[in-house]
């Protein structure tokens, strides 16, 4: 039975895939196919500095290895350059854009890191000075000024900022629920205004815990440690899966378990608020390929 929801996971290839990117794909293919919905892939690799094609293929490889499929085709953000152009002269024919050419010290001096995470808040400096040149921000309304800023939709090299296209994208993709980590939380307000300017309807936006290491900082694709290349010479998928369902709070114990068998116990309040810590260079919890978990 069919439901109207369309998920995604959205990764950018600037490394391997790791433990805590997993736990973001499984709980957004858990939220869309445990109501029977639908789950895209699109690899947001617009920072041709950072993301590499062959993360990209990895990522691909590594996601059908755990058992999780996604629905048509791959969307590449490399290949939609000239869709987020037209939005953007869209923007500029609003008279809401503006080029600026503060650098990053210009504005560390100028401003105020924002108070809940460091972030800096644009303070507005380039917004009257009618340059032909720089980064492209967006005008804000008021209610926006304090906490997020005019923000950069492109950057002075030409780069799409990440706001601007995944808002495109999600909504010409038809996405109805995007799940990731808490840490894209701070982005939902930006996003949500581009969606009214665009007149795009919104989705909702579901927010999960981060895995972190025991000094509380959330895993990145530089700890090599719990990234896909190392997980898969020790653990079978199920493991994986397994560890994860366990550690968000899906099953009471740990066993090795297929992304299938969790849809029917998949629910968001089971996953805790909190971050989730996870401690060393494994998993704690090693059965191995040859474990009997997995032959009974
Ligand atoms: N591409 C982003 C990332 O890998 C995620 C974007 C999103 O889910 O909105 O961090």
């Amino acid at each position: 039975m069919g439901t109207d929801i369309t998920g995604r996971f959205a990764p950018s290839p600037t490394g391997r895939m790791h433990l805590g990117n997993v736990m973001c794909a499984l709980l957004s293919w858990l939220d869309a196919k445990s109501t029977g919905g639908v789950w895209r892939l699109r690899i947001e690799d617009i920072d041709r500095q950072r993301c590499k094609r062959e993360y990209a293929m990895q990522l691909i490889d590594d996601l059908l290895w755990l058992g999780l499929p996604w629905d048509g085709e791959v969307v590449w953000q490399s290949e939609r350059s000239e869709i987020y152009q037209q939005y953007l002269d869209y923007l500029t024919d609003l008279g809401l854009t503006y080029h600026c050419n503060c650098t990053r010290n210009d504005l560390l001096a100028s401003s105020a890191p924002h108070e809940a995470d460091g972030r800096i808040v644009y303070p507005g400096t380039c917004r009257d000075k009618g340059l032909s040149e720089g980064a492209v921000r967006i005008r804000v309304p008021e209610r926006l000024e304090a906490t997020n800023g005019d923000f950069i939709v492109q950057r002075r090299d030409g780069t799409w900022a990440y706001q601007l296209a995944v808002v495109i994208d999600d909504a010409l993709m038809g996405i109805t629920h995007v799940v990731r980590g808490r840490d894209l939380k701070t982005s939902v307000p930006q996003q949500e205004f581009l969606y009214d300017v665009f007149g795009f309807c919104k989705p909702k936006f579901l927010h999960h815990p981060l895995l972190c290491n025991m000094t509380g900082q959330r895993l990145c694709k530089r700890d090599r440690s719990l990234d896909l290349g190392i997980l898969r010479k020790k653990y079978l998928p199920e493991e994986i899966i397994g560890y994860l369902a366990y550690r968000t709070g899906l099953v009471r114990d740990y066993s090795a378990i297929g992304v299938k068998e969790l849809l029917d116990v998949f629910s968001w309040c089971k996953i805790p608020d909190g971050d989730i810590m996870i401690d060393g260079d494994c998993l704690p919890v090693s059965v191995g390929p040859s474990s009997e978990n997995l032959s009974s």
